[in-house]
């Protein structure tokens, strides 16, 4: 009896496998293009991937849509220049938004040398070879960022913080990741306070503040190895702070601290309370160790944290899966969300590995993952013929306005007597968000002209004097004088082009 179940089993299951094979062929038979579009020969693979939902790709909403973009990548780090280059590399008309850290945070690191094939390079350096190899191929990076997508409709509908709304076919998210801070995790008093008047998350940019100057770095990982040995060159002195009884950091890097006598770690540490002046700067940092149940506390001016990061997924929750600390879900070991024809690469799909060469490897899988979506779903030359009229043209306006350069306190005292509105912006060369801002403010100078003066201090030529005078101590700063006098000032901040203008508008109206 045993035998005979086994065999009806056996008869049943073979039946349903060949009816499922035969249902399968014949859909790929059929596939499932964009209606009415031609496939161009031998370009396209006639098989639709198991993603395909016709009722959603429908080919005549691409062809009615404005602003269409093939392949949209959301940022710029290693992830998002990757997928860029493999986009354009494969013909796609391939649009990169950089987001307000243009390279993302391989931008804020310094030396990588676990890249393969280059033994040592700036991380910055590293971001702006990929750039401008994806730009060779075609792709262009816009600066701008996506605010606001909707992927409940096809093209999705993606709106930048400019305004600019576009439709895109298909969509890397690649915005990696943002830092940790201590208030996320425990209350600690005077982090909110000094931020960016001595608490940061940015070695390479805030170092040189710290000349002379006693820091501690809080973390135990790769990067707090790396922003404490990177401080040494400035610093007086350096305490790592790290909460548990071992460093989280590659051997390699836990080796590399033994050439740096200048650093010490504390273990068994977290701090409870960052202590400052009247003048908003740190002036210590109370710790505590839970082995000894001790507290004590340390002088100090600068608190560096290095406490890993958060993915940057916020605007894309309503519509892709991400998992309870916020990380897109991916469906398999390739790049797919769980929406068709969006697609996720590096830090804000990647929990474990975080590297930039996996981000990058991710960013590649991504754009062929797009490219096999959209072939798959009958993009081919004719349907590009039909819908390049209709590709989105970024137009950069040209920035005409000379942002003035203020080296001394002679050169600020100058221009703010020649002007009654001075805005000044304080950045420093391997701070990527810096570069973000002269963009914005020199975009938004363009437009207003001669009703404002805009001007740059850089710290890697501006003299001490002029970091003391106005009591910096975090780039990148946009400083607002109002008739010779600081009015105000914002630390750490980035704006759109938008949100300055506006703003500036304001201050020219009250004037
Ligand atoms: P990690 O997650 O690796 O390390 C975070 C560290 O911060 C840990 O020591 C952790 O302690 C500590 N920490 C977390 N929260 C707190 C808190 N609230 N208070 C005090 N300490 C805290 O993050 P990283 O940014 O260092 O690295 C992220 C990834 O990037 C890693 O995969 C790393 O390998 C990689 N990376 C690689 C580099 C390179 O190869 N050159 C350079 C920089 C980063 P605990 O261990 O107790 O959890």
């Amino acid at each position: 009896m045993k035998t005979v179940i086994q065999i009806a089993k056996l008869v049943l299951g073979s039946a349903l496998f060949l009816l499922g094979a035969f249902f399968i062929l014949v859909h790929v038979g059929r596939g499932c293009s964009f209606g009415g579009i031609e496939k161009s020969k031998g370009s396209v693979p006639s098989q639709p991937t198991a993603l395909s939902q016709p009722q959603l790709f429908d080919s005549k909403k691409a062809l009615q849509s404005k602003n269409i973009v093939p392949l949209v990548v959301i940022g710029s780090g290693p992830a998002g220049l990757s997928a860029a280059l493999y986009g354009a590399r494969s013909s796609l008309y391939t649009l990169v938004f950089e987001g307000r850290t243009p390279g993302g945070q391989l931008t804020e690191t310094t030396y990588v040398e676990n890249w393969p094939g280059t033994p040592k390079l700036l991380g910055a350096e590293l971001i702006n070879i990929t750039r401008k190899q994806a730009e060779r191929f075609g792709a262009i990076v816009i600066a701008d960022s996506i605010a606001n997508v909707d992927f409940s409709q096809w093209p999705f509908l993606l709106k930048t913080e400019e305004g600019h709304e576009l439709h895109a076919l298909s969509v890397v998210i690649a915005t990696g990741a943002k830092p940790r801070l201590l208030n996320d995790t425990r209350k600690t008093p005077g982090e909110k306070e000094y931020w960016a008047h001595g608490v940061t998350t940015c070695a390479v940019c805030d170092a040189p503040f710290y000349k002379g100057k006693k820091v501690v770095v809080v973390g135990g990982g790769d990067s707090a190895v790396e922003e404490a040995t990177y401080l040494t060159a400035y610093a007086e002195s350096v305490i790592m702070l790290v909460r548990g009884p071992a460093l989280r950091a590659a051997p390699a890097m836990q080796a590399r601290l033994k050439e740096f006598p200048k650093i010490k770690v504390l273990y068994n540490t977290y701090i409870e309370e960052i202590v400052g002046d009247k003048t908003l700067s740190v002036t210590a940092v109370k710790i505590h160790n839970v082995q000894e149940k001790k507290s004590q506390v340390l002088p100090v001016a600068g608190v560096f944290l290095a406490i890993g990061h958060h993915p940057n997924s916020d605007i894309f929750k309503k519509w892709v899966t991400t998992d309870k600390e916020g990380y897109i879900t991916l469906t398999s070991r390739n790049q797919h969300t769980n929406v068709p024809g969006v697609f996720a690469a590096g830090d804000v799909s990647d929990k474990v590995y975080k590297q930039a060469g996996v981000a990058s490897g991710d960013g590649i899988k991504a754009a062929l993952d797009a490219y096999e979506f959209l072939q798959a779903h009958g993009y081919n030359e004719s349907f590009v013929k039909q819908i390049e009229k209709n590709y989105f043209d970024p137009h950069p306006e040209a920035d005409t306005y000379k942002l003035r350069k203020i080296l001394s306190v002679k050169d600020f005292e100058k221009l703010a007597q020649e002007h009654p509105l001075l805005i000044v912006e304080v950045g420093a060369e391997h701070c990527a968000s810096c570069k973000t801002l002269v963009k914005t403010m020199q975009s938004v100078a363009s437009q207003l002209g001669e009703k404002a003066s805009f001007a740059t201090i850089s710290l890697d030529d501006s003299s001490q004097e002029l970091i003391k005078r106005f009591n910096l101590k975090s780039v990148p700063s946009l400083l607002i004088f109002k008739k010779e006098k600081l009015s105000s000032r914002y630390d750490q901040q980035l704006f759109s082009k938008r949100e300055l203008y506006t703003m500036i508008n304001q201050l020219l109206a009250d004037a």
